[in-house]
Order: C-alpha cells, then sequence, then structure tokens
C-alpha cells in the first residue's frame, strides 16, 4: 500500500539520514551566514572600488539636491524615530529607548548640515561638521542600544513620561551650539577635529558589531541592526576617505542612507508584530514553536475528547447502579419509536419495582438495600440481550426497554427476569438476602400507545396492577 503524504509544513518529509541532514543543514546554515555578511560588506566593496578606479577631484556640487536629500532625510529620521518610540512605549525596551534617543539625536543634528548648505562656501566648518557629529552622537547612543540589550523592559510609568525626551531634546540642542561653537573656533580648520569625530563613530560602530558577533546575539531583528551599524561604519570611513562634494562623499550618503532605511525596516517589523526588537522570533523558531504548541493542543485535545466521553457517560448514568438514567431511557424509547416509524417492529417497555423494598432498607439498613439495587440490575442485565437497556427511573424502579419485541415475547422475558430476582441471593458484605421480589408491567408500542407517555403510563398502570394482585409478578394485559 502506498503511503499518502500530505503536506505538512511543520513537519517536512525527511530528505536524507539523520546523519545528512544535520550536515547539510550546518553547511546551509553557514551560507546563510556568509550571505549576510557579504551583504553587510558590499559597501566595502563600492568604497574600494571608488578609492582605486575613481578620480577622487571629480565633484558634484549641487546645493539644492543636498537640501533636498537631507529635508527628506530629517522627515524620514523623525518617523522612524516615532516608530520607534511607539515600539519603545508598547514593550518597554531599554534598546529601543535608546534607539529612539539615537534617531532623535541624528535628526535634530543633521538637519542642520542640510541647513547650512549655502554656507558651504562662506564656513564650509559650520555646513561640515553638523554630519560627523550627527552620526558620531548616533554611533554612541546605538552603542549604548546594544549594551542595554539584556535589560529588563522599563516599568510602564516610565515609558509614558515626557520630560526625559524634552531633556534630551535639550541636550541635543545645545550639542548643536557646541558644533556651531567648534566650527567657529580656531581649532576648526585642523582636520583631526572632523576626523576624530567621524573616525569615533567609525570605532564605536566597529565595536558594537564586534560585540554583537561576540556575544551571539542572532534574533533576526538584531541581524537587520547589525547590517545597518555595519553601513553606519563603512559610511564614517567612505566619510575619513572623502572630500566634500566629490564621490566618495556623495557614496557615504548612500551607505549612511541604506544603512538608516535597513534599520527603520527593522523598526516597522517590531512595530507591525510584537514592538520589540528580542521577542521576534526567527522564522525556525517559530515553526519549533508553533509545532511545539500544535502537539501540546493535539495532547490537551485528546484529554478533552476523554473528558467529554466521560461526561457522557455519567450524565446518562445513575452513579448508585450503572444502569442508564430516566434522561437516556428516553432517548433510547424516542429512538425506538422512530425506528417503528420507519416501519421496523415494535417493541416493548417493561416497568419494574421491587417489592418491599423499604422493609429491606428497614432491616437490614441503607447499605445494604444499596447493594441490592445495584445486585438487582447485574441480574437484569444478565437476563436480558445485550442491546435492550435497564433504566434507573426512581428509587427502586427501573425500566426496561425491549426492541424489536411484542409483547409475548416481552412476557417470556419478564417473567425469566422475575424468576432471576425470586430465586437469586443478595450480597452485601456479610449479608445474605433472599425472597427479594419485583413487579412487572410490560406495554407494546403500537397496540399500547404510539407516544412515550401513553406507552410509559400504560406499563406503570400494569405495574401497579401487579403490586395490587400480590406482587412479584408480571401484567402484560
Ligand atoms: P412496594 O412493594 O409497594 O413497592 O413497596 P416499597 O416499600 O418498595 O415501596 P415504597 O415506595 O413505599 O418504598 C420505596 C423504598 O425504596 C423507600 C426507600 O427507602 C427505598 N429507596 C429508594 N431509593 C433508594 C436507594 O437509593 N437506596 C436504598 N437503599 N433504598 C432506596
Ligand atoms: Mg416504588
Ligand atoms: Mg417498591
Amino acid at each position: 500500500m502506498s503511503a499518502v503524504l500530505v503536506a505538512d509544513p511543520l513537519q517536512p518529509v525527511p530528505l536524507v539520514t539523520k546523519f545528512e541532514g544535520l550536515a547539510i543543514t550546518f553547511v546551509i546554515e553557514t551560507y546563510a551566514r556568509l550571505l549576510l555578511a557579504g551583504a553587510a560588506l558590499i559597501p566595502a566593496a563600492l568604497i574600494g572600488y571608488m578609492f582605486f578606479f575613481q578620480d577622487p577631484s571629480l565633484k558634484f556640487e549641487n546645493h539644492a539636491f543636498h537640501v533636498i536629500a537631507i529635508a527628506v532625510a530629517t522627515l524620514e529620521g523623525l518617523f522612524v524615530c516615532y516608530v520607534t518610540w511607539c515600539c519603545y512605549r508598547s514593550s518597554g525596551e531599554p534598546l529601543l529607548r535608546w534607539m529612539t534617543l539615537s534617531f532623535l539625536g541624528f535628526t535634530l543634528i543633521y538637519a542642520l548640515h542640510g541647513a547650512f548648505t549655502g554656507l558651504a562656501h562662506r564656513n564650509i566648518w559650520l555646513f561640515l561638521f553638523y554630519g560627523p557629529a550627527s552620526r558620531l552622537v548616533m554611533a554612541i547612543l546605538l552603542f549604548i542600544s546594544l549594551l542595554s540589550f539584556y535589560r529588563p523592559p522599563d516599568a510602564v510609568v516610565r515609558r509614558v513620561k515626557l520630560r526625559p525626551w524634552l531633556t534630551w531634546i535639550g541636550l541635543f540642542l545645545v550639542a548643536d551650539l557646541a558644533v556651531a561653537y567648534l566650527a567657529n573656533s580656531p581649532i576648526a580648520g585642523n582636520p583631526a577635529v572632523r576626523l576624530s569625530m567621524e573616525g569615533g563613530a567609525l570605532v564605536l560602530s566597529s565595536v558594537n558589531v564586534t560585540l554583537i558577533l561576540l556575544r551571539r546575539i542572532r534574533s533576526p531583528l538584531m541581524v537587520i541592526f547589525t547590517i545597518s551599524v555595519t553601513a553606519f561604519a563603512l559610511s564614517s570611513l567612505a566619510f575619513v576617505l572623502a572630500k566634500p562634494w566629490n564621490h566618495m562623499w556623495w557614496l557615504a550618503h548612500a551607505i549612511f542612507a541604506a544603512g538608516f532605511f535597513l534599520l527603520s525596516f527593522g523598526v516597522v517589523r517590531a512595530f507591525l508584530t510584537t514592538r520589540s526588537f528580542s521577542t521576534i522570533y526567527s522564522q525556525e523558531e517559530m515553526m519549533a514553536r508553533l509545532a511545539e504548541a500544535r502537539a501540546r493542543t493535539e495532547t490537551v485535545l485528546g484529554e478533552l475528547r476523554r473528558t467529554n466521553e466521560t461526561l457522557e457517560i455519567l450524565a446518562a448514568t445513575d452513579p448508585l447502579t450503572g444502569a442508564d438514567n430516566r434522561r437516556r431511557f428516553i432517548e433510547h424509547v424516542e429512538m425506538e419509536f422512530q425506528r417503528v416509524g420507519r416501519g421496523g417492529a415494535p417493541f416493548c417497555v417493561l416497568a419494574l419495582d421491587l417489592d418491599h423494598f423499604k422493609s429491606v432498607n428497614d432491616r437490614y439498613g441503607h447499605r445494604v438495600g444499596d447493594d441490592v439495587l445495584r445486585e438487582f440490575v447485574q441480574t437484569c442485565i444478565s437476563e436480558i440481550r445485550p442491546y435492550d437497556g435497564v433504566a434507573r427511573v426512581g428509587g427502586e424502579e427501573f425500566m426496561v426497554l425491549i426492541p424489536q419485541t411484542v409483547l409475548e415475547a416481552a412476557l417470556v422475558v419478564a417473567e425469566r427476569l422475575r424468576i432471576a430476582v425470586a430465586s437469586a441471593s443478595f450480597q452485601s458484605g456479610v449479608q445474605r438476602l433472599t425472597g427479594v421480589t419485583v413487579s412487572i408491567g410490560i406495554a407494546q408500542s403500537g397496540s399500547d400507545g404510539d407516544t412515550i407517555d401513553d406507552i410509559l403510563r400504560v406499563a406503570d398502570e400494569r405495574l401497579y396492577k401487579a403490586k395490587h394482585q400480590g406482587r412479584n409478578r408480571v401484567i402484560a394485559a
């Protein structure tokens, strides 16, 4: 027989032996890591290309383009800052708090780089310094972000406080003033000033990436974070190698923008999912968790099904004797009426009541009475066919349903039952009881009624007739 393969994404069909599977997985995982590293280092190839093959003196000095590009970057920066802030308020992750600040600081300082484009010739340092200063501030804050990766979430009261943010905005504005002061100071022309800012950003970003790799932080959003910070480091390297307006300078802008876009994509992913950077699971982890959750659900469902079956039995069973209860008996009689309605043979019901049962209780006690009731049910069951049902409908009152049987045949069954009870000896502990008897009334579907009420009433009437006639007997008419 050929097995039918149903596609199950949570349990892909293993293609090879376990060992081969592990080896292939290892190779593919390594390849995936190399791909990511390659993608992160593509800007380095561009920088190398520009460095070795382009005339570094070639320039594209277009002020309007620069202003527009930085205006767009500022709007983008504010937007990403807002989304990151939303994520932070939701998850309280310190990493997101620092990331929000890094976007905010970058935007508030970098905007002036665009705003002062027109001063490129009159006050070159005022125009230039805001670029490296913004990248340095961002690199510092992103580095602190990483350091706070494992910190527990901030308390909700802390997340909603506005004051710290205003303080930080104030600090960034002070940084703006400090840059202006530096640009107008005598040391502004010293190349070491710009280089130390750009170099500082380069070093911090590189240390950031190294730390992530050493700590083996591999959650999907942190992979994005790592590639972005690598781009920031490489953009700083390109700025170090660049001269204002030359192609390396523009390339440096582009590399930074690429890193920024990628990081903002990470923030957007966080916003659309868990609003946190650390609890986003990799697809592999998600699959494992899903499979685990499904296995758990199936186990619980199985238990539930078994519990339901038990409950159903309990709900339809008399707890003392294990016989069906009245509800279940009525259901069976209804089903029999339907069968008869479809042209089936008639059925009979027996109404049984133990004789002078009160005196059994009075003489031997209730416990013995209970045992007699239990054994009585067992006697009934052993005297009827497996598909005939015994139900306890009152204290010591029972009903037996005998499907597809006419009155004459039911009378035989009832007699057999009566004799079995009368001749039985009931055991209860050390007590042995004989002489327990039962009176029985019989009714047949059709001839005695076509509704449940009618047929039960007729069976009851005959039972009482049996009582009146002296008990321990069967009445069928
Ligand atoms: P009769 O022949 O007229 O049916 O007499 P009876 O004593 O059986 O009838 P009656 O209705 O007067 O008393 C029924 C007795 O059944 C009274 C009660 O103590 C007993 N009984 C009802 N339910 C239970 C039960 O769950 N356990 C025990 N041990 N006795 C029960
Ligand atoms: Mg009774
Ligand atoms: Mg009785």
